[in-house]
């Protein structure tokens, strides 16, 4: 058999890195942040799905070709499940936020995974075949081995390196200013899209995403994100795998 070699090369090497991505295991600690020059965010709404903020957020996210991350709790998710069904459906990502917001440290990393399983149970009964890979344990508290045993059930644990603090209301200017300043390639943006009014997140949402494309910056999921971290230095001795990724600001 004559194999035309030269065109299945690059064929199967495509293959190969779709596959290491499809597969890369989650990481063993937090990602804070993700090292890259690309100017890439990824902006995350944590405490909804509520009525009518994310539809909005929704909307605007939508009209400017930018994805984000959703980090809903289970108890909201199972009350508006057409809003979870319309932001998968949108490609934005659904990220776990624990079934009814339990402080992690309170439960214990062993409750806190068993819950976070069933919360994905629970969205993916809502979207079959949802895939369903990161876990942001409320108020960023984490529990003493809470990370490995995320990443032994699939799941990364991810925190944020820039918080709008949109939950205390201190004005849309503000959450505006925090954003603007503190933003840079890799980050991970804390918002709110449930929990209370957040009319000022979606009018700072409003308008930071013209801030951002002017600026070059494409808005991106936290899967996505991390696709575009640049691999550490080497070093003398191998790190544990999905070191590069870690922030480890918090
Ligand atoms: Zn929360």
């Amino acid at each position: 058999m004559n194999l035309p070699t030269a065109r299945l090369v690059p064929l199967l090497l495509l293959l190969a890195c779709l596959a290491a991505a499809a597969f890369r295991p989650p990481a063993a600690a937090a990602i804070s942040r993700v090292p890259t020059t690309v100017p890439v965010v990824a902006l995350t709404f944590d405490d909804g799905p509520s009525v009518p903020y994310t539809g909005r957020i929704l909307d605007l996210l939508l009209q400017s070709h930018a994805r984000a991350t959703f980090f809903v709790v289970g108890g909201e998710a199972a009350r508006y499940p057409d809003v979870v069904r319309r932001l998968a459906h949108a490609g934005m990502e659904l990220g776990l936020h624990g079934l009814s917001h339990r402080d992690v440290r309170q439960l214990g990393a062993r409750q806190a995974v068993a819950q976070a399983l069933a919360e994905r149970d629970l969205l993916q009964r809502l979207v079959p075949g949802l895939p369903v890979t990161l876990f942001r344990p409320p108020y960023g508290a984490v529990a003493r081995g809470l990370a490995p045993l995320l990443a032994r059930n699939g799941l990364d644990l991810v925190l944020w390196d820039v918080d709008t603090l949109d939950w205390t209301r201190p004005a849309v200017a503000a959450i505006v200013r925090r954003v603007e300043r503190a933003v840079r390639p890799g980050s991970i943006v804390l918002f709110h899209d449930g929990g209370g009014n957040r009319q000022e997140t979606v009018e700072a949402v409003r308008r930071l995403l013209p801030w951002f494309a002017a600026r070059g910056y494409r808005l991106v999921t936290v899967s996505q994100l991390v696709e575009f971290a640049t691999p550490a230095p080497a070093p003398s001795s191998p790190p544990p795998h999905g070191s590069a990724i870690f922030g480890g600001e918090r």
